[in-house]
């Protein structure tokens, strides 16, 4: 297919493939508007750029993401307020999020956490009732559900991105943005394409029959003729080019064959792991599916799990861990502007002390998946067996629960 593509001789950007991905991918959502873009960080600073933030203005997120979900508000003279996640899921806590809203909250930036999606109707209820824009940073909630609808359809800016880490990919970077609003989806294809992201208007007058015109402004076809209002930033160059959205659709039409094979593997942990009572498996609102981005589960110390020794332990055994995330509060970047422990007590309490995520990508075989998992089962038989370490000896640090 890519071969073809490229001896066609046909343009390599801004054509029909990627006319047919964003319409696959929008009718796979169930939104009006998918635009593309070159990754998943460009579509959350496209998607930041949007809100319009003015000095004062405030932005509520969760701490438990990638640090690109927040890294474009760096740029803002504005307050970040980092929001807790619920002990089960990992996802922004409704009640924790609704009391961070003052009269200067425009925003909400929020992930569905390894692919379970965030509890949306309460989340979108609140922000509806105090005027908040919602943005769904759904970098790993492709293929996921949330009561019959699609994580990125559930609110007001859907992000996606096609990394090779990713659900899908576009040859091994790319992204999306989603939009219900029209006029939204207008300034995003406008700052993709190296437009001035702009208020455009017909100009009333034309610039010829001003005194100060120059005779060769005459010329009825110039743009010189039409108005541009107000210019809020320049554009970019974010399009996405025609092989990599080529790739997009038919990674698109795999999309249940790859989430199911993620759900298979996930089973096959969760089999393992339900043997213990020390262990609980992340938990979401009813309704859900989870695409498992991630596979995500939690030890308890107090029967004598020690998350740090149980994940040294396995990587000795060859299983490469890789635990995600670390809170973004506690971030250098973050700490400079004034963020610290104790921000976001379940987040920090979650990350230091319980959460582990297995590898778990459609292209493992059934065998690494099979020594995966007896290696986690005999890794936490070891662990129970050991002495027990009281509850909170591990770490002592203020504002912890
Ligand atoms: C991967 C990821 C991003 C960034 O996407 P890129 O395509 O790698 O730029 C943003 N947010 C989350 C939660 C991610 O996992």
């Amino acid at each position: 297919m890519l071969a073809q593509l490229v001896n066609s001789g046909d343009n390599l950007s801004g054509g029909r493939c990627r006319e047919e991905f964003e319409r696959s991918f929008g009718e796979y959502l169930g939104v009006p508007h998918a635009l593309s873009v070159t990754s998943g960080t460009v579509a959350l600073e496209i998607a930041i750029r949007l809100l319009d933030l003015r000095a004062g203005d405030e932005v509520i997120a969760t701490p438990q993401t990638y640090k690109a979900s927040v890294q474009p508000l760096l740029n803002y003279p504005v307050k970040v307020r980092f929001c807790d996640v619920e002990p089960g899921s990992l996802n922004l806590d409704p009640q924790h999020f609704e009391s961070l809203i003052t009269s200067r909250t425009r925003a909400v930036i929020l992930v569905h956490y390894g692919g379970l999606p965030c509890d949306m109707d309460a989340v979108t209820a609140i922000a509806r009732r105090h005027g908040i824009t919602v943005i769904e940073d759904c970098a790993h909630a492709l293929g996921s559900e949330y009561r019959g609808r699609k994580p990125g359809a559930l609110a007001d800016i859907g992000c996606f991105s096609f990394h090779s880490s990713k659900n899908i990919t576009t040859l091994g970077e790319g992204g999306m943005i989603t939009l219900f609003d029209g006029a939204l989806a207008e300034r995003v294809d406008r700052i993709r394409s190296n437009e001035a992201d702009a208020v455009y208007h017909e100009q009333v007058r034309p610039i010829a029959e001003r005194t100060s015109a120059h005779p060769w402004m005459m010329h009825p076809g110039l743009a010189f003729t039409h108005g541009c209002g107000t210019i809020r930033y320049g554009g970019t160059n974010a399009t996405l080019a025609e092989p990599n959205a080529a790739v997009g659709t038919v990674q698109l039409l795999r999309m249940d064959e790859l989430v199911g094979r993620r759900a298979e593997i996930a089973r096959t942990y969760t089999e393992v792991l339900t043997q213990f009572p020390g262990v609980r498996m992340q938990r979401g609102t009813e309704g859900v599916r989870n695409a498992h981005h991630l596979y995500t589960f939690f030890v308890d110390p107090a029967s004598g799990i020690m998350r740090d020794r149980l994940v040294s332990r396995l990587d000795a055994l060859g299983v490469q861990m890789q635990l995600r995330y670390f809170p973004l509060h506690l971030l250098s970047e973050w700490r400079a502007m004034g963020h610290d422990l104790g921000e976001c007590p379940v987040a920090e309490r979650m990350w230091f002390e319980q959460q582990v995520n297995l590898p778990c990508h459609p292209g493992m075989t059934d065998r690494q998946v099979d020594r995966l998992a007896s290696a986690v089962d005999a890794v936490l038989r070891e662990e129970v067996r050991g002495t027990p370490i009281e509850a909170g000896t591990a770490r002592k640090t203020k504002g912890w629960t």
